[in-house]
Formats: C-alpha cells, sequence, structure tokens
C-alpha cells in the first residue's frame, strides 16, 4: 500500500453504502472499509421492490436528470455484471389498474402473453404505463450483494458485519472516523454516511442533523404455482370504503412481490429490531388475491412477511448526495425515499466522484441536493 493510499469508510451496507463502494473500489489509491450493523441489504436495500422506470421522475427537476442517468447505468450494469442471471434484472411492461372489489368475482386462468392473468372481471380500467423500453426490475436484496461482492474483488473493500457505528469522531469541523458501539475507534480520511432513515439518528455536535426519517412499510412475497409474465402492476383497490394501492412485481425467480402502505410505526434503534404486523400482512395477502387468483392462499406459497423503512429526506423528498457542507472530509448518500433502487448507482458514482476529483463529471451539480 502506498503511503498516498487514503481510508474511506462508508457507514452502511445498503445499496447505497453498496454503490460508493463499488464505484470508489475502480480507482486506484482508496483503501475501503464498509461497516453495516446486522447484514448487508438487511433494510429497504433487500426488501424493497426492485422496480426501476427511466423517465417517471421527469417532472420532478432535480431528480428528472438524476434518474435518466442511474436508469442508463443500471442498463450497462447489467451487462457488465450478467444482470439477469446474478440478480434477476429484466424490462417489464407496467400497467395502472383499477379493481373494483365490489363487484362479482370468477377465477381466472393465466396467460403468460398477456394480462389474462390478472382477475379481469373486477377491472375497472387499466393503462399500460411503462414498456420494456422504459420500465425495468432487479432483486434488490441480489444486486446489493453483488455490488459489494465486486469491490471486494478489486482488494480494496473490506467488509466489517455486526460492528454499529455509534459517534463520528472530529477534529473542530473534520471528521476523522468513527467510533463503534464497542468502543473502538477506526481512523479514516474520509467518511461516507450510507445509514438510511438511521443517517438521522447520528449525533453531531450543536445538535445538528441530518435530515431524514423513516416510514415503515410491509412487504410479502409469493411463490405462486404457475408463471407469471414480466408485468409490474401498480394497482388502485376499491372497496365500499376504502382504497388501498399494492404495488405487485412478478420476478424472473418466479416470486411475486408486493408492497403497501406505509404506517407511523417508528424507527427502532436497527435493522434487527423492525417489528411486523400480522394484521398489515394478511391485508396484502388479500390484496394480491385480490389481484389474481394465481395469487391466492390456494395458489401461491407465502414465502416472506416482511417490513422496512423508506429513508424519507426532510428536504423536499430530494436524496441528499455530496460533501457536508458543514463538516471537511464528511460525504452523505441518504434520503432516497420511493427511488433508492433506482437511483443507487448514479448516487455511488457521484460520491466516488466527489471523493477522487473533489467535483462531479457524470451529472450536472444543480440537479440533485448537496448537503
Ligand atoms: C417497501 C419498499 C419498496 C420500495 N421499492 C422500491 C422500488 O421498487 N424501486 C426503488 O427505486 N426504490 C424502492 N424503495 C426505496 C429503496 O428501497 C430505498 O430508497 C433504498 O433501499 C435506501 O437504501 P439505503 O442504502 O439508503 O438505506 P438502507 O437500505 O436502509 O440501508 C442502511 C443500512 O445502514 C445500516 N446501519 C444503520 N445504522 C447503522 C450503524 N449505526 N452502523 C452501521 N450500519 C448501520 C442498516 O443496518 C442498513 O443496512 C422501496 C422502499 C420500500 C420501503
Amino acid at each position: 500500500m502506498s503511503e498516498n493510499t487514503k481510508h474511506v469508510i462508508i457507514v452502511g451496507g445498503g445499496i447505497m453504502g453498496a454503490s460508493s463502494a463499488y464505484y470508489l473500489s475502480k480507482h486506484d489509491g482508496y483503501n475501503i472499509t464498509v461497516i453495516e450493523e446486522t447484514d448487508i441489504a438487511c433494510a429497504a436495500s433487500g426488501k424493497a421492490g426492485g422496480f426501476l422506470a427511466l423517465d417517471w421522475n421527469d417532472d420532478t427537476k432535480c431528480l428528472k436528470e438524476l434518474s435518466r442517468a442511474s436508469f442508463k447505468l443500471h442498463q450497462e450494469l447489467a451487462q457488465e455484471l450478467d444482470g439477469f442471471h446474478t440478480y434477476g434484472y429484466r424490462p417489464v411492461e407496467t400497467y395502472s389498474i383499477i379493481f373494483d372489489t365490489s363487484r362479482d368475482t370468477t377465477p381466472n386462468n393465466p396467460d403468460p402473453n398477456s394480462l389474462n392473468w390478472i382477475k379481469n372481471n373486477t377491472v375497472q380500467s387499466q393503462e399500460k404505463i411503462g414498456t420494456e423500453k422504459t420500465t425495468a426490475q432487479l432483486h434488490p436484496e441480489l444486486f446489493t450483494r453483488k455490488l459489494i461482492d465486486e469491490a471486494e474483488k478489486t482488494g480494496r473493500v473490506k467488509v466489517l458485519v455486526g460492528r454499529a457505528v455509534s459517534e463520528l469522531l472530529f477534529n473542530g469541523r473534520i471528521v476523522t472516523g468513527v467510533k463503534l458501539s464497542d468502543g473502538e475507534e477506526l481512523y479514516a480520511d474520509k467518511v461516507v454516511v450510507c445509514m438510511g432513515p438511521w443517517s438521522g439518528k447520528l449525533e453531531f455536535p450543536n445538535n445538528e442533523r441530518i435530515p431524514v426519517k423513516g416510514s415503515h412499510v410491509h412487504s410479502i412475497v409469493l411463490k405462486p404455482n404457475c408463471l407469471i409474465p414480466a408485468q409490474a402492476i401498480f394497482a388502485a383497490m376499491l372497496t365500499n370504503s376504502t382504497t388501498a394501492e399494492p404495488e405487485v412485481y412478478p420476478r424472473s425467480d418466479g416470486t411475486v412481490y408486493i408492497c403497501g402502505a406505509n404506517d407511523k410505526e417508528p424507527l427502532p434503534k436497527s435493522a434487527a429490531l423492525v417489528s411486523v404486523d400480522k394484521k398489515s400482512i394478511d391485508k396484502l395477502i388479500q390484496q394480491a388475491a385480490n389481484v389474481s387468483s394465481s395469487l391466492s392462499a390456494k395458489n401461491a406459497q407465502l414465502i416472506k412477511e416482511q417490513a422496512c423503512y423508506l429513508p424519507l429526506s426532510e428536504i423536499t423528498n430530494l436524496p441528499i448526495i455530496g460533501p457536508h457542507s458543514n463538516y471537511k472530509e464528511l460525504y452523505l448518500a441518504t434520503g432516497h425515499s420511493f427511488w433508492g433502487i433506482l437511483n443507487a448507482p448514479i448516487t455511488g458514482k457521484i460520491i466516488s466522484e466527489w471523493i477522487v476529483y473533489n467535483s462531479v463529471t457524470s451529472i450536472n451539480k444543480s440537479n440533485y441536493f448537496l448537503p
């Protein structure tokens, strides 16, 4: 190791930590330590839908360029890393469907070539909202793990799982490393905070905090006994009194992921302590059956019941990416809300550019939020 080699600590082994490690590990001159409290991709990055859209953020000025650039990076990564086989990357068709579940229903037979797997007799309206050119999907846990594995292969990255960062170390306004919950201090030339919703819990001098909070969401994964086509569904489910809006993503491994609404369950101390509420899971099981009889309890096995937290940025919902304005050698990659899987590659690339070049070349700086 040359004496000019810099040590970078990345806190958090979710998709932002993995992507930052992946892109930074492509550069000579950096030794990188990723510190993860629970497990790689144990939180939202492993429990998200993994849906990607090219142009769904076009209306948000700051996100348009970010999301378009990241969708393209996902396409490139899928080529480089054999994404279809290693993490289930594939283009999908996407539909918005309104179901009126108060209507009569009869079972239907799935047809891999059309939207016939949906319960047609409860459909009030349906619209194609994404084509195979504009929407895609991946398995987020497998993708996050793949990025970490590739980064480790360079020999520049060490991953510490089961160690928690309790605080940052400072020399005045310069960050010099991290203190672990067992009291050990690790020194670094630069620290990147990728702690998802827990970023907002990190304590700073003067009671400052990173403006991110968590929002609790449940999801399930089903294994139907027939193959469901590559058609993502954004459903609106009307009953006499309520509307539910489950998202349904059939995956290339033959499973189907379904997530629902958020609730007010407060953020626990760590990802290992996230609670799963049986009633919320039961609602998702019912909603799945209302989308298709192929997803009913009779025809599909429930293989995962889970919950996780969206990292919600408190700054008009924009992700927080780049060097901290008040503390030197500190970088943030957090607050990506609903689009963290989509925007992870460009975020990791931006972080690596800030660290290596002290500027960003792959995207216009005014198009994302600088902390
Ligand atoms: C139900 C649901 C569905 C979603 N679907 C999609 C989708 O289809 N498409 C999309 O683009 N986005 C989706 N998202 C959003 C996406 O999942 C998130 O934006 C993204 O995963 C956030 O990644 P992260 O790395 O910032 O945070 P996280 O995944 O939360 O990772 C943070 C990591 O930091 C670790 N950590 C916390 N504290 C410490 C500490 N003190 N020391 C060390 N490590 C620590 C945690 O254990 C965790 O592993 C979805 C989110 C949810 C909740």
